[in-house]
């Protein structure tokens, strides 16, 4: 369970989140939604362990998420953060970019697990094209195989349908269903739009000026005055 208790974040003066606390369950689908510079990406940072928070904590189960400041490479083992731009190696097959997650593994473990995930996010019929030679839907899904490679606990997403169209966003939130289901992983992703947010998450938050100012099932926060 990834628990952040009351994290708050300033920029010389400007505030990017405001005592915000929140828990995800194992098996969870949290979103996120807010307005560009309402905190998402900041708060994703702060989860992930790549920024201090100045003041609040963020836990792991009973262990506390240390920031980049108190560890020598910073994030953590079991906190996976996708980012937008999916930062893949250019050079390197899709394959071999999935693989490279598992490279302190033993070659049949990683040769299994690798197949295993091409086949998850529907990538064997590309493995051996580089990031350039295939869609942006199949970058993305790279990327998303990369960070589950070794089975994190915990994967946070940085606006993960922005740059899709409608039929990769549809493969991508089945395989993020999948992945809850089959592996009990743990989601939490930010968007601007609230669709995405709807048509996947169980639990839905609203971020405003660095304040979560609402959370609950979508129901609940749709319903909410
Ligand atoms: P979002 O991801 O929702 O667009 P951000 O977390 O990027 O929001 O930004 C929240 C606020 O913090 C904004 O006002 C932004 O300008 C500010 N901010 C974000 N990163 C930095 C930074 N590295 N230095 C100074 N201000 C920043
Ligand atoms: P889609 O058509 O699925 O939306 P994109 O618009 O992301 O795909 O990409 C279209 C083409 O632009 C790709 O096939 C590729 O040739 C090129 N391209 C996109 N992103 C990158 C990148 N990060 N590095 C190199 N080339 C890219």
């Amino acid at each position: 369970m990834l628990t952040a208790k009351k994290l708050v974040k300033v920029y010389n003066t400007v505030p990017a989140v405001r005592n915000v606390s929140i828990t995800l369950e194992p098996g969870q689908i949290m979103a996120l939604v807010g307005a560009s510079g309402s905190g998402k990406s900041t708060l994703l940072n702060l989860l992930a362990g790549l920024t201090d928070a100045d003041t609040g904590e963020v836990r792991l189960n009973d262990e506390r998420v240390l920031g980049p400041s108190e560890v020598l490479v910073p994030g953590h083992k079991d906190i996976r953060l996708v980012h937008q731009e999916y930062q893949l190696m250019p050079n390197v097959s899709v394959r071999e970019n999935i693989a490279y997650a598992l490279r302190f593994f033993e070659k049949s473990y990683r040769d299994f697990r690798v197949n295993e995930l091409l086949k998850l996010c529907r990538l064997t019929d590309v493995q051996d094209r580089i990031p350039r030679q295939v869609s942006g839907g199949e970058k993305q899904r790279t990327a998303i195989a990369r960070a589950i490679a070794d089975k994190p606990a915990v994967l946070l997403l940085d606006e993960p349908f922005s740059h899709l169209d409608l039929p990769n966003r549809l493969i991508v939130r089945d395989l993020l269903f999948d992945l809850v289901r089959h592996e009990q992983t743990s989601c939490l992703f930010v968007t601007h739009d609230a669709t995405d947010a709807l048509s996947i998450a169980d639990t839905l938050g609203i971020l405003r000026d660095g304040k979560l100012i609402q959370l609950g099932t979508p129901v609940a926060v749709y319903h909410q005055p």
